[in-house]
């Protein structure tokens, strides 16, 4: 079928972007999305669209578990509503936001603490910088977060070096990095594992290539994986619980609950948490879903147009 281009606005703008765009179309083997950002491209599209071809194509890899727990997400709000988010998820797992421009570590401690008051001392808490501290900041910032119990800090700073050197500065804390933003390709991990800058690596299934080329990396860097999610509709979601389901080891909550973050989605059944799990389940989209949220003439010629283009980088360099 002809791939269909959809739009769909953001519920709360997330990653500097308030409107998704992306491509689904069904293949042999099931429904695939191509949802590259607009911030990408040239050939950095290519893995984005071997995932969408081993979906259409090829399907899933064997499953070895029927559901995956997921993170409830609690932004950089204040303790109260921190509280209430983290209790009305029905998640174990809370990823929480820190070091947000204009706040203070101050406004860190009191997030974390009454998400701890919320999760009780069976909770886990991992928190995401998304890069925002320096060395120091973040060595100093985690030692005091860590009272609270940290299950792990994500992208704590911006670049893998920092990542490494913090790592070492942290070394008998017992506290765990987790590299998010500095794997944006597939060449990316293995210099993550090289250079021991993170504990556990978050891993997005389109950048990486399809869920394989994700089982492949993987082993190959021998460090536990979360598997999160580029912002997709439940189409692409399902690629990312494919690739959770289908790791040996899955020692952590997955950041694949994001479908709440848009304002719509494509099929009836949400990939949405169910008490903290989402199912392992087939789903394809509503027809009518489909003409709803589908995206205005140009904007699809725009999408037509970078597939193509794509597509041709593709086969260049497979040749
Ligand atoms: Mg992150």
């Amino acid at each position: 079928m002809q791939p269909i281009t959809y739009r769909i606005p953001m519920r709360v703008r997330f990653r500097g972007i308030d409107t998704r765009y992306g491509m689904v179309w069904r293949g042999p083997a099931g429904w695939a999305e191509w949802s590259p950002f607009l911030d990408y491209g040239g050939a950095e599209l290519v893995p984005w669209l071997r995932a969408a071809d081993e979906a259409a194509d090829v399907g899933w890899p064997k499953p070895v578990r029927d559901r995956i727990e997921v993170n409830a997400t609690v932004p950089a709000v204040g303790p109260d509503r921190a509280r209430e988010i983290a209790a009305g998820s029905g998640c174990r797992t809370a990823k929480v936001k820190v070091a947000e421009a204009g706040q203070t570590l101050a406004d860190d401690l009191a997030r974390v603490e009454a998400v701890r008051d919320a999760l009780g001392p069976g909770g886990r808490i991992r928190v995401d910088a998304n890069g925002g501290w320096s060395v120091a900041a973040a060595s100093r910032a985690l030692r005091e977060l860590d009272r609270f119990g940290l299950e792990y800090a994500e992208q704590p700073c911006r670049t893998v070096e920092e990542l490494a050197e913090l790592r070492r500065s942290l070394r008998g804390t017992g506290i765990l990095i987790a590299a998010d933003e500095s794997i944006r390709r597939a060449e990316d991990p293995y210099r993550v594992a090289e250079l021991g800058a993170a504990d556990i690596a978050v891993l997005k299934v389109q950048p990486l290539g399809g869920v394989r080329a994700a089982l492949r990396i993987a082993e190959r860097i021998g460090l536990p994986v979360v598997v999160s999610s580029a912002l997709e509709t439940s189409i692409g979601i399902r690629a990312g619980v494919a690739l959770a389901a289908a790791l040996p080891e899955l020692p952590y909550a997955c950041g694949l609950n994001t479908v709440p973050l848009l304002g719509d989605d494509l099929v009836l059944e949400s990939l949405v948490a169910d008490r903290g799990w989402l199912p392992v389940t087939e789903l394809a989209p509503e027809l009518d879903r489909l003409d709803r949220l589908a995206a205005a003439p140009e904007e699809h010629q725009f999408w037509q147009a970078r597939l193509m283009q794509t597509r041709l980088l593709d086969r260049k360099g497979s040749r």
